[in-house]
């Protein structure tokens, strides 16, 4: 029986032990589908995350969708061309019910105006990371990679946590709502800004954000009251980041930890400017995007000023993957790189070793089937630090959004050994209901992001989009039940292309199949990438774990 969704009453949860289609794998299919918009941000028009990141083209196409998944057998293949189903193919059942391209434009016109363009006349969709590949689980699916990153600035800075520290964010929507938990959880007094009332108020509902401080006066001594204390604390303001940053800054008060998650990597959809209200620039959208883009961009050089000053003054400043720093030096701040990005300063040895965020869901609904995995997890990985630490504290803090899923960062092998055991705990009836297995795009063989991911790669291959695409088509023969190839729409466009990959654990042997192929083979490449790009660490897990990498002399 699908659950009622206070957030989206017209997008119930789904769950219960009912098939609607004609097999697990596709009914597997339709629910994260559904899932994704009953956490989406504006699931009304398709909207998930990420300002335009959709789940679907239209509600013709997620009606299309729907009803192929429905009717498929399962030795069909569903085809999807940016969120639009265009075929149903004879396949054979080891191969995948869907394959995906979403928003994949050729080099030279791939520009923000010419997505915009074909977005307008309905030729194109952008997925998101996760939105179009029906894989986002709401604000967790970043909150344990956003904790890390905090821990990480704790230990080289600040003798091991952030407790009596002061950080500095803004953005609480859909991905940039895990940076107040993550920032509690990791010990700190974190504010958050973001422009939007209704997007703070949703975090707090949801139990992401504690306090939403009427002013910056009432907010400042909010976190000056927590940081004396040295108590954990989240506290929103609902403000523009572009006057409160230099503002913050103008009094001379100078944060511990400086980021931002507005959705600045799109100037029309997505990030605010100054001095404009949200109706403004719901008008501006569709037909004055070019001043819309021209403001987006003059705040943002605001901005960006504000977090390289905070920089001079002491703050460890980072870019948290919204493509900010490439904004601010289009508009003219030409050492806006001077701010380091997140994925180079503190997780790239973690991903060197192809560890990185893996996602199951209960696809039951209950939430019971994440706690019996939870416990797995630990029975599994006892001597694993940020396994044990991790799950410690999703356990406490991280409420449950849509269906029950649980993120956690493992490696080449851990995560097919855990999906193995639990596709026989589904085989054995001690879960509810089968799981499915993801991750994110933002992952080691998956993604080629030049500002992001694979900024200042050891041996320079930033730009070369060949691992994602070499992924999607192994994992393709690798028996995974949704595979995806996205690049970047809105201000991303021709900035990225990622893998996508969904595996699910029904309980049969054929499962048990897919999941030991496509996953380790997924995490073997991730491996592969960052060896072939010189990575000690990467060579060293080449090494012990035997992964087969082909070394030229
Ligand atoms: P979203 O569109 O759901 O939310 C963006 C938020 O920014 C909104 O709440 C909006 O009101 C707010 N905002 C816009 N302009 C503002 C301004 N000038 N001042 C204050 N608030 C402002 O986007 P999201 O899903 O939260 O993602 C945010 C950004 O993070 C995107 O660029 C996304 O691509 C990126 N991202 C990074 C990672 C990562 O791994 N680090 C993961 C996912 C997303």
């Amino acid at each position: 029986m699908p659950k009622a969704n206070p957030r989206h009453p017209k997008f119930p949860i789904p769950g219960g032990p009912e098939l609607r289609a004609r097999g697990w794998r596709q009914e597997a299919l339709l629910r994260l589908l559904e899932n994704v918009l009953s956490v989406g941000e504006d699931p009304d028009n398709l909207i998930v995350y990420a300002a335009l990141g959709k789940a679907a083209r239209s509600w013709a196409a997620h009606k299309g969708i729907v009803k192929a998944l429905t009717e498929m057998e399962e030795d069909q293949t569903l085809l999807i061309q940016s969120g639009k189903p265009i075929g149903l193919v004879k396949t054979h059942a080891r191969a995948p019910l869907v394959i995906m391209a979403n928003c994949n434009i050729v080099g030279q016109w791939a520009k923000a105006e010419v997505f915009y363009e074909l977005q307008r006349k309905g030729l194109i969709c952008w997925g998101g990371l996760t939105a179009g590949a029906w894989q986002y689980i709401g604000s967790q699916g970043v909150i344990q990679g956003t904790y890390e990153i905090f821990m990480r600035i704790a230990e080289r800075r600040f003798g091991g946590d952030l407790a009596g520290r002061f950080v500095l964010t803004a953005g609480l929507g859909g991905m940039g709502g895990a940076q107040p938990l993550a920032g509690r959880m990791a010990g700190a007094a974190i504010l958050c800004i973001d422009i939007d009332p209704e997007r703070a108020h949703k975090r707090q509902q949801i139990g992401y954000l504690q306090e939403i401080a009427p002013d910056l006066d009432t907010a400042l001594e909010m976190i000056d009251a927590a940081v004396k204390d040295r108590r954990a604390l989240s506290v929103g303001l609902v403000g523009n980041a572009a006057e409160v940053y230099p503002e913050i800054a103008r009094r001379g008060i100078v944060p511990d930890i400086v980021t931002d998650q507005t959705s600045a990597h799109d100037l029309v959809y997505g990030y605010v400017p100054k001095g404009m209200s949200l109706d403004q620039v719901r008008e501006l959208r569709d037909d004055g995007q070019g001043q819309l883009m021209a403001a987006s961009r003059a705040s943002i050089v605001e901005h960006v000023t504000a977090m390289l000053d905070f920089q001079k003054r002491g703050s460890e400043v980072f870019d948290n993957g919204n493509l900010i720093r490439t904004q601010a030096k289009e508009g003219g701040v030409t050492h806006a790189f001077e701010i380091p990005i997140f994925t180079e300063a503190y997780l790239r040895p973690l991903f060197a070793r192809a560890i990185g965020p893996f996602r199951w869901i209960a696809l039951s609904g209950e939430e019971s089937d994440i706690a019996r995995i939870d416990d797995l997890l630990l029975e599994l990985f006892p001597d694993n630090k940020i396994i044990t630490n991790w799950i410690r504290l999703a356990r406490e803090h991280v409420p449950f959004e849509g269906l029950p899923a649980r993120i956690a960062w493992l490696g080449h092998g851990e995560r097919t050994m855990l999906a193995r055991r639990v596709n026989a705990l589904v085989a054995g009836g001690e879960l509810k209901g089968p799981v499915a297995f993801s991750r994110d795009h933002l992952d080691a063989g998956a993604m080629a992001h030049p500002n992001i991911m694979t900024e200042r790669m050891k041996d320079g291959s930033d730009a070369i989009a060949d691992w994602p695409l070499i992924d999607a088509m192994m994992l393709c023969s690798s028996m995974a039940d949704l595979v995806v190839v996205h690049s970047g729409g809105g201000g991303y466009a021709g900035y990225m292309t990622s893998c996508g990959v969904t595996v699910v654990a029904d309980g049969t042997d054929d499962a048990d199949e897919r999941l030991d192929h496509a996953l380790t083979n997924d995490t073997a490449l991730g491996v592969m990438r960052y060896a072939d790009a010189g990575y000690e660490e990467a060579l060293d897990e080449v090494a012990k774990k035997d992964v087969p990498y082909i070394r030229l002399d």
